[in-house]
């Protein structure tokens, strides 16, 4: 019997265990449940009703932590469930499918990214403080790492943290930070090594968002919403405990962040505009006979097709233990292209309903995709960076000029 084999029936009575446990304690609706048209790609939320579906996704998280199911493929001694990834994958679609509840960023953004960031780099510390309440929605976390001059280059960072005693004193702005108006923590990566350029000098902390000089703005994006703040550090003091990895090493913490980022950028089920979606609004608008309309549906399936054979195949590596490498900046690239090659339909399909509500169900609506879903090729590392990534790391190609690393004289001038 081959381990697939032998493998196969557990992850079968998993599967059906976690679908009977979904069902029994799953919420049976949300304040901010999507109505049957919503193809949006952010959320465009009031504040209030944006704030109540956090707490509603808080009180889920609590339960699946309670349940067992918030962490399966964390160590069994560090509040997960020992398991591969192939079970919490099994279990993430399950509850796509059984859970009402529409997805957040900033959940994601907490338990995907910053929580593993904590469990590798924080002291002792700050990971028995903080990875419960990573885990079961009491605590959620931003990622304070762009600035207004820092964004691609992200090693570019200004913000700037001064050793004070046993504290440090961070100063400085950030921008784009998605949640940040809702998040109990941030992860901000900031110079520390006066007069350094580039990725040396920084290091990388986790700050409260209520501590004393944090002022976060919100951001309002074309397509309504809020998604997105700009985040003000004024003299801001924290412990040095709260540093995750050595002061100096900011920019390999960071590093990891974003390749758990990257590694979950196109797991955004319930992100609007699928096939089924399309082909629906094809047929109530009797665009099925148009020769592009056709192709252009095509092309959208072959896409959908094309990102689920590229999961099974990245699934099969992670549980191989192979490093990450240029897969989730591959898969990122696929889904974006998807949304864009989505939304030029939708726009081929409805033309001028787009552009105001004629009180027709379903058809204005897909504004919100079209405004939002270029939004997600900047997100998490643009188009253009993620392609250098696939030619340097994928291809072997010769990497972009770069400027040259400064000298240790020249940088601690
Ligand atoms: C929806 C959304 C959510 C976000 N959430 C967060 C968040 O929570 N926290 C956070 O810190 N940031 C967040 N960001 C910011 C995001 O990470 C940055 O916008 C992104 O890294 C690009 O940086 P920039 O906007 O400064 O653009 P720039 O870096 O100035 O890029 C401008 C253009 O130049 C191109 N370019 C730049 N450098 C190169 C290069 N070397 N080679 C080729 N082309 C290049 C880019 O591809 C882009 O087209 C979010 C952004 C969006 C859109």
């Amino acid at each position: 019997m081959t381990a697939a084999a032998t493998r196969h029936p557990d992850l079968i009575d998993h599967t059906s265990s976690a679908r009977a446990w979904l069902t029994a304690n799953a919420p049976a609706t949300s304040v901010a449940a999507r109505d049957a048209h919503d193809v949006s790609v952010f959320h465009n939320l009031s504040h209030d009703v944006e704030s109540a579906l956090i707490d509603e996704l808080r009180a889920w998280q609590r339960t699946k932590f309670d349940g067992g199911y918030a962490a399966l493929s964390w160590p069994s001694d560090l509040y997960g469930a020992g398991l591969s990834a192939e079970y919490e994958d099994a279990f993430k679609q399950a509850e796509a499918e059984l859970v009402p509840l529409p997805r957040h960023e900033l959940i994601s953004v907490t338990v995907n990214l910053i929580a593993p960031t904590i469990r590798l780099y924080a002291s002792e510390h700050v990971r028995s403080m903080l990875l419960p309440g990573l885990l079961n929605g009491s605590l959620l976390a931003c990622q304070l790492f762009s600035e207004p001059a820092a964004g691609s280059d992200l090693a570019n960072v200004s913000t700037r943290a001064v050793r004070e005693g046993d504290d440090w004193i961070v100063s400085g702005q950030k921008v784009w930070t998605s949640g940040a108006q809702f998040a109990d923590w941030g992860q901000a990566i900031v110079r520390t090594e006066p007069g350094s350029t580039g990725s040396r000098g920084l290091t990388t902390f986790v700050i409260p968002m209520n501590a004393d000089g944090v002022d976060v703005r919100p951001v309002r994006q074309m397509s309504g919403g809020t998604s997105f703040n700009e985040v003000f550090l004024n003299d801001v003091r924290i412990p040095d405990s709260y540093r995750l990895g050595e002061v100096g090493d900011g920019w390999a913490v960071t590093r990891a962040t974003l390749g758990f980022e990257r590694a979950n950028a196109s797991n955004k089920k319930g992100v609007g505009g699928s096939f089924d979606q399309l082909l629906e609004l094809a047929a109530r608008t009797d665009s099925l006979q148009h020769r592009d309309v056709r192709a252009q549906l095509a092309d959208v399936r072959m896409r959908e097709v094309g990102a689920e054979v590229a999961l099974r195949r990245d699934k099969r590596a992670r549980d191989a233990g192979e490093a990450p490498g240029a897969a989730g900046s591959m898969r990122k690239l696929q889904w974006v292209t998807r949304l864009g090659i989505v939304s030029d339909l939708a726009r081929t399909m409805l033309a001028d309903k787009l552009i105001a509500d004629d009180g027709d169900p379903g058809t204005f609506s897909w504004n919100a995709h079209v405004l939002g879903a270029p939004g997600y090729r900047i997100a998490g590392g643009t188009d253009q960076i993620q392609r250098s990534i696939i030619a340097e790391r994928h291809l072997g190609l010769p990497a972009e000029p770069r400027a040259p690393k400064p000298s240790r004289t020249e940088s601690t001038k």
